[in-house]
């Protein structure tokens, strides 16, 4: 199978192939046919698997055949906004980045325009790429519709609608924003959607905004790489950092990604593993996007040995050849575990996937399996066995989905109560 064989035209396939693409991928397979010939798509792929490809090239390739709309008229019209063609929406700025170098690759030798917009930076550059006659827009929710707001872009002509990681975008509480940009497009639009899970929340938006889509599967949803070798340690919290500091030591690893559940926390462990030698550096949302990129830049450079991440940080990172994701804490939600493994065994290498488990958390490891339908693997190590007469509280956020749950009642009975003065 090759690109040509998709359907590409040739200016596409050797520019791919002098990237060093080759063959494409199964996602790129299945994608790339029904995207040419017309379709929507909803595609549940993970990270690694080349949906990047999968979803530009097919739109570079629509974009150059079909004649723009008559987009000089509206142009040319009164209160004139630069129009794009093709949006494509991602959950995070690193994301957005990597996406809009892999487009700006990928298009060279066309004559189409991109344009790259994400928080944390001036609307500035942004804006003057945008009017520089921008095709294709890629960018985060929130800083779209900043834009959108002010009038830099108008997305009533948009035709080509991508959603890269849906799932991350719904996670990090997107969806209000994502219908407000919708409401914004007036064409008849192809769209794109991408997924490495489809909780009920997901295939709804799906559902929403997708029109007979042709559905790929490329692995199983919920399903990890099976180039991925898990372990689960059990061991005691106060112990974990201690644990954590002698792994990478004694077994001698390199570049090993490490989560923690809050942003504190990142923080608080690169420090002490400093501390122990281990150089380190943490990466989350309360940073700049320049300290960000260059803690990324510096661990993928192999300047320091660790990054410690929050799984809002990390999501969508490309970072290639990484052979050990650390779960320094079990992740609340079972979805994130498959995400945060994504991160290792890319384009079939094998990578570890090594959890550290206190007594509390043992609920999140048993959600994980049972999402995973397949049970773990456990070792003791030695030294480092629990104490199992400390049997802290568990940590489950119990109480919080309490409140929420009560806070919706509490909402509801406001609601109902207001319908009912109107009447
Ligand atoms: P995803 O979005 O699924 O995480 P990317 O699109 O970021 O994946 O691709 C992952 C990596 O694989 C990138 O470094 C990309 O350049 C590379 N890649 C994508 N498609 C191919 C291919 N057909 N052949 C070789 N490498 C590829
Ligand atoms: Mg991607």
């Amino acid at each position: 199978m090759s690109f040509q064989a998709l359907g590409l035209h040739s200016q596409l396939v050797d520019t791919v192939t002098a990237l060093g693409f080759q063959t494409p991928t199964p996602v790129q397979q299945q994608a790339i046919p029904e995207a040419l010939a017309g379709h929507d798509i909803m595609a549940g792929a993970q990270t690694g698997t080349g949906k990047t490809a999968a979803f530009a090239l097919p739109v570079l390739q629509r974009l150059l055949d079909t004649p723009e709309k008559d987009l000089k008229a509206i142009a040319e019209s009164a209160n004139a906004k630069p129009q794009i063609r093709a949006l494509v929406l991602t959950p995070t700025r690193e994301l957005a980045q990597q996406v809009f170098d892999s487009i700006a690759a990928y298009s060279a030798q066309t004559t189409i325009k991109t344009a790259v917009a994400y928080g944390g930076t001036s609307m500035k550059a942004q804006v003057s790429a945008i009017r520089a006659g921008a095709d294709i827009l890629v960018a985060t929710p929130g800083r779209l519709l900043d834009h959108a707001y002010v009038g830099t872009v108008d997305l009533a002509n948009v035709e080509f609608l991508v959603l890269d990681e849906a799932d991350r975008m719904l996670d990090m509480g997107f969806i209000d924003d994502i219908k407000r940009i919708m409401k914004r497009m007036k064409t008849a639009r192809q769209t794109l959607f991408f997924s490495a899970t489809f909780s009920k929340q997901v295939k709804k938006l799906a559902y929403d905004i997708l029109d007979e889509p042709k559905l790929i599967e490329v692995t199983p949803s919920n399903s990890t790489a099976v180039t991925v070798e898990q372990m689960v340690y059990p061991v005691d919290k106060h112990r974990k950092r201690e644990l954590l500091s002698y792994l990478i030591g004694s077994r001698n690893w390199q570049q090993v990604l490490v989560f923690t559940k809050t942003k504190q926390g990142t923080d608080e462990l690169a420090k002490e593993l400093g501390l122990d030698g281990i150089k380190a550096v943490s990466i989350n949302g309360d940073k700049s996007q320049g300290a960000r990129q260059r803690a990324l830049n510096d661990f993928k450079e192999g300047k320091v040995r660790v990054l410690v991440a929050t799984d809002v940080a990390a999501r969508g990172l490309d970072i290639e050849q990484l052979e050990y994701v650390v779960n320094f804490d079990m992740p609340f939600k079972a979805e994130d575990y498959v995400h945060r493994i994504g991160r290792t065994g890319r384009a079939g290498q094998t990578g570890h996937a090594i959890s550290l488990m206190s007594l509390d958390e043992e609920w999140a490891l048993k959600a994980i399996e049972d999402l995973l339908d397949t049970r773990l693997p456990q070792q003791w190590l030695e030294g480092y066995e629990p104490d199992p007469t400390i049997k802290p509280p568990e940590n489950r956020p119990r109480g919080r989905s309490a409140e929420k749950r009560k806070a919706k009642a509490k909402h509801k009975i406001h609601k109902n109560r207001g319908r009912h003065v109107r009447k």
